[in-house]
């Protein structure tokens, strides 16, 4: 299946209960298969169904694990990723190392004692922890062409451009701009993509409030979908508490802007 799955799309902490059924509480995860590998974007509690697919597999394939950042949603899955204890499995895991912080640092701390029992590295497994290659545009994983752009987030986030079997993806997880903000470097990122799934937390009347945290709304996601020739725009990022009702009422909204527009929901397949 060459196509992006959305596994996770709740933002700052999962959500359960019947008014989130719909849309789906588990945080941050997209992974994509190709016949060569299984490419995953962050591991929030979404991860939870990627390892669930792996076990149905019937065959190992090598994984690679981007992040887009460490913020707590987007790690929370991790140590409880079950490849991670099968040493039959091969995980690569890459991240942006012109971050601020030492990301292999942060990863061990943060699957390591006292948080968790055991540590990165000391399970039994072939496992790589990697730098993207920031010198160079894109890379080739398992087919797919992947690509990055840093985004303004708080301690650093990076964008992804996934181009896979013919179709181009945009994963665009926690990014703050507003309507004047917008960069060219953005635009010319996403441009032409079939899908551009883009971090909307807030609702306009709510970022007034939130300037600064980090997050965008579905208004931004419409100029830059316009602006940049997108096939479909998948709104993400749910606030914790953002109920299947009032998400039914922002994509009514947003489509009145850009009518190509849906909401990240657990499961979804990325089809054009
Ligand atoms: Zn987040
Ligand atoms: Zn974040």
């Amino acid at each position: 299946m060459q196509e992006v799955t959305i596994q996770g799309a709740r933002g700052t902490i999962p959500a359960c209960g019947d008014e989130f059924k719909r849309y789906g509480g588990n945080t941050t995860c997209y992974s994509l298969r190709t016949d060569k590998g299984i490419i995953i974007f962050d591991a929030g509690t979404g991860i939870s169904h990627v390892k669930r697919e792996i076990a149905h597999l019937g065959k190992t394939l090598p994984i690679t694990l981007f992040f887009t950042h460490f913020h707590m949603d987007h790690v929370i899955g991790f140590p409880c990723f079950d490849p991670l204890y099968d040493k039959n499995a091969r995980i690569n895991i890459m991240a942006d190392p012109r971050r601020r912080d030492n990301w292999k640092s942060t990863l061990k701390t943060f699957m390591g004692k006292p948080y968790w029992p055991v540590g990165l590295g000391e399970t039994d497994i072939k496992m790589t922890l990697k730098d993207i290659p920031v010198s160079r545009d894109a890379m080739d994983v398992y087919g797919a062409r992947v690509s990055w752009l840093s985004v303004p987030h708080p301690q650093q986030c990076l964008a992804y451009r996934i181009e896979a079997a013919g179709k181009t993806t945009i994963i665009a997880t926690d990014i703050e701009y507003d309507l004047e903000t917008i960069q060219t470097s953005f635009i010319n990122f996403c441009r032409g993509a079939d899908f551009l799934i883009f971090d909307a937390q807030y609702t306009p009347e709510e970022y007034e409030f939130h300037k600064g945290w980090g997050h965008s709304t579905w208004q931004v996601g419409a100029r830059v979908a316009a602006c940049a020739g997108i096939g479909r725009l998948i709104l993400t990022h749910h606030a914790p508490a953002r109920t299947d009702n009032e998400l039914n009422r922002i994509i009514k909204n947003a489509r009145n802007e850009f009518a190509s527009t849906d909401i990240a929901m657990e499961n979804m397949v990325l089809r054009k």
